[in-house]
């Protein structure tokens, strides 16, 4: 199995772009553009509320910790958790000046809905794969908490989740090292793509150039 170093960790926070769209990842990833929207902002401001660096509380014997760095040399990713919750379990695992054993679970905050794709699914699990590595532990569940619905759904980390997880991470490490940004594919996603205004005038050159092909073909009666 690769091990990365910590030179070559990726944002984890990439996986849902880059399951939204590789080429939007690779314009914010690679060659480092982003244009922040409505959208993304409302998303900021939300999780600056839940960021607030290092503060554990506890209720009905859970610990929660809040804003946690982790990061997988399995996977080459590194990011940060909204929060990781530590519930008293015979199958967790020991926390400094405690007696009782914790079953670790990340919970992450997202402004909409549940969505078709397992997009959340999987940034939640490469949390979970992470802390798993940092902690030596399994972790089987995590949370998403969706502010539109007001709702926390729990997620079961399948061994199917996790499966994609490692190869969304190995072909973003591909596209990372080749420095490959894909052409533009237009799809039903673009409608609300914060990178709209910067990827599309490329296909919109791309369109009027080939109308104008067209157009001289045949003129030329080709
Ligand atoms: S506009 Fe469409 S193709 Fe371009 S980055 Fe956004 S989602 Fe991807």
């Amino acid at each position: 199995m690769t091990e990365y170093t910590q030179d070559d960790l990726l944002p984890l926070s990439g996986i849902q772009h880059f399951l939204f769209c590789r080429r939007q990842w690779a314009l914010i990833h690679i060659e480092q553009q982003w244009k922040e929207n409505a959208l993304t902002a409302e998303g900021r401001i939300m999780h600056k509320r839940v960021d607030d660096p290092f503060f554990t509380e506890t209720r009905n014997g859970v610990i929660t910790a809040r804003s946690v760095p982790v990061a997988s040399y399995r996977l080459g990713l590194s990011g940060v958790c909204d929060v990781v919750e530590f519930t008293p379990s015979p199958d967790g695992i020991k926390l400094p000046n405690r007696d009782e054993l914790y079953l670790p679970a990340p919970v992450e905050y997202k402004r909409g809905k549940p969505k078709r794709e397992p997009v959340d699914e999987a940034q939640l699990c490469a949390q979970a794969m992470c802390l798993e590595e940092m902690l030596s532990t399994g972790i089987p569940r995590g949370y998403l908490y969706y502010g539109q619905t007001r709702r926390r759904e729990e997620v079961e980390l399948t061994p199917q989740l996790r499966t994609l997880v490692k190869e969304i991470s190995e072909e973003m490490h591909n596209y990372f090292r080749r420095g490959y940004t894909p052409k533009v594919k237009t799809h039903k996603g673009c409608r609300s793509c914060s990178l709209a205004d910067i990827c599309l005038p490329v296909l919109q050159e791309k369109v009027i150039a080939a109308s104008r092909y067209i157009k001289q073909q045949i003129e030329n009666g080709g």
